[in-house]
């Protein structure tokens, strides 16, 4: 989806992108990450985690910055709504990448149409 052929004019290209752009706008609310679930004893010698093999549930918002994997905590009642957020983010930074490859062809279209107004040498 993301290798937009020389071919098609610049201002398809730039219809798409906008369109693109447009999407982009009614986002809703999202977060850069990925929620992942950890099991894990709590602690508590009296809990049924240390007795057998029951561990509890945490979740953690996954991300990375500057290369380094980081996670924040989240508290049970939100996890739902942080997974809306990082589908979200999912469907933006695919947005991003699509309206990117756009941009790119439209450099490139730039320097093909030049050098054909130009004329070849
Ligand atoms: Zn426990």
């Amino acid at each position: 989806m993301s290798n937009y052929a020389l071919k098609v004019n610049t201002n398809w290209l730039k219809r798409k992108r906008d369109s693109l752009i447009k999407r982009m706008g009614k986002a809703k609310p999202f977060v850069a990450g990925s929620v992942v679930t950890v099991n894990k004893k709590c602690g508590n010698k009296n809990c049924k985690c240390a007795k057998s093999d029951y561990r509890h549930k945490t979740f953690y918002l996954m991300y990375k910055e500057k290369g380094i994997t980081k996670g924040v905590y989240i508290p049970v009642d939100m996890v739902e709504e942080v997974r809306t957020w990082s589908e979200e983010w999912k469907a933006v930074k695919e947005l991003v990448k699509e309206i990117t490859a756009i941009q790119k062809a439209i450099i490139k279209q730039h320097v093909t149409e030049r050098r054909q107004k130009k004329g070849r040498k």
